[in-house]
């Protein structure tokens, strides 16, 4: 297992847009395996490349159903609205309320470069955008209605 670190929110790095990846070579293959670990390790449902430092369009996501690796991942359809507390492994310790779709379908490539499309709703819907933003060099503040709150996480 290894863990890279974490960017936060004022690293530059997190507000360039990331090139596409072209194919899955063995350090791209470690970067998604390690992305996963720091993930898992921090207790996040999804993290994206620009969070560890490297302009890859590459995300991994876990809303509690198992890892999901997305390499040059493209949003094809959204619908409906969902409001609700959102949070940044790049922004530790706070949260703050943000509209997303409440439907995403997308598209992507696995880990092994093999294109597969997947449909999300609620949380899955909102970290595939959130994480999405991320490739863009977007942070969930932006969108952010009201203010950015503190919360204590109990298992820290
Ligand atoms: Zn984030």
């Amino acid at each position: 297992m290894a863990l890279r670190t974490i960017r936060l929110q004022g690293d530059p790095v997190l507000e360039k847009r990331c090139r596409e990846v072209a194919e899955i070579t063995p350090k791209i293959s470690e970067l998604i395996e390690d992305m996963k670990d720091t993930m898992y390790d921090a207790n996040g449902v999804g993290l994206a490349g620009p969070q560890v430092g490297v302009l890859k369009r590459i995300v991994v996501i876990d809303v509690g159903d198992g890892p999901i690796v997305m390499v040059n991942p493209q949003i094809l359809e959204t619908a409906g609205e969902q409001t609700g507390d959102e949070g940044c492994l790049s922004l530790p310790g706070k949260a703050g309320t943000v509209t997303r779709p409440n439907y995403v379908k997308a598209r992507a490539y696995d880990e092994n470069m093999q294109q597969y499309e997947i449909e999300g709703e609620e949380l899955l819907a909102r970290a595939i955008c959130h994480e999405l933003d991320h490739l863009e060099g977007h942070l969930y503040t932006e969108l952010v209605e009201g203010k950015l709150r503190d919360v204590t996480y109990e298992d820290e």
